[in-house]
């Protein structure tokens, strides 16, 4: 149990630079695994069009996100593009607690900081498969303003310098291919050791089987 911190949900971690599809993975992989539970962040960026407070993002003004994660209430926090982001400390503690798998959509310096709280979390980046194809991604995704879109293409190059502090790399080229590659990460990480253990107490202890 000691490598699952006494938690039996799984961490599950995901990063990529913007226009990698990793919303779109994300979303297909919740459909097909829907117990897991997705972390809605709190931003201070504005909301784009079609966006609902509470479901995408928690928006609020950059005073209160600072008083909040001054009283400790993230349990990781940055600045991406010129916004705060940050994770509720709450919802993934109670969830994990109750074995629920949480799937977090960050970027790397959250990633980074998620990793030393919780060392057997499972992080998975997600690359585009050309820089062309990311450049014409974010083109017609064209939900923020031109200006917005060249800060996020120079963005992606620094997000990506980190992707080998990743465990798993998905190459977002046939979506299929991608969905089944998340899905069969998401099972394995499922399957190890501690995280049975931690589930299954009983069948353990009637197994004889006691965790190191
Ligand atoms: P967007 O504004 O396009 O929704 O997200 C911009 C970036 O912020 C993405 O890389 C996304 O993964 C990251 N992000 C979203 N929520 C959080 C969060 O709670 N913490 C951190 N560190 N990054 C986040």
């Amino acid at each position: 149990m000691s490598s699952s911190n006494g938690f039996s949900g799984s961490l599950f971690v995901v990063a990529a630079p913007s226009g990698a599809g990793k919303s779109t993975l994300v979303n297909a992989l919740l459909a097909k695994e829907p117990t897991i539970k997705l972390s809605i962040s709190t931003t201070t960026r504005a909301p784009r069009p079609g966006e609902t407070h509470g479901q995408q993002y928690y928006f609020t003004s950059a005073e209160d996100f600072v008083a909040r994660a001054k009283a400790g209430e993230f349990l990781e926090w940055a600045e991406v593009h010129g916004n705060y982001y940050g994770t509720s400390r709450l919802m993934v503690e109670e969830q994990m607690k109750t074995g629920t798998d949480v799937l977090l959509e960050i970027d790397w310096q959250g990633a980074r900081q998620v990793k030393k709280l919780f060392p057997q979390a499972a992080g998975i980046f997600i690359l585009p498969p050309s820089i062309d194809a990311l450049e014409e991604r974010l083109k017609k995704r064209a939900t923020d303003e031109p200006h917005v879109i060249t800060k996020r293409l120079l963005a992606a190059g620094g997000e990506i310098a980190h992707a080998p502090e990743f465990e798993y790399a998905i190459i977002n080229e046939e979506f299929d291919v991608a969905l089944s590659e998340l899905t069969a990460i998401v099972r394995a990480a499922r399957c190890r050791f501690a995280q049975q253990a931690a589930r299954n107490t009983s069948l353990f202890a009637q197994l004889g089987i006691h965790a190191e």
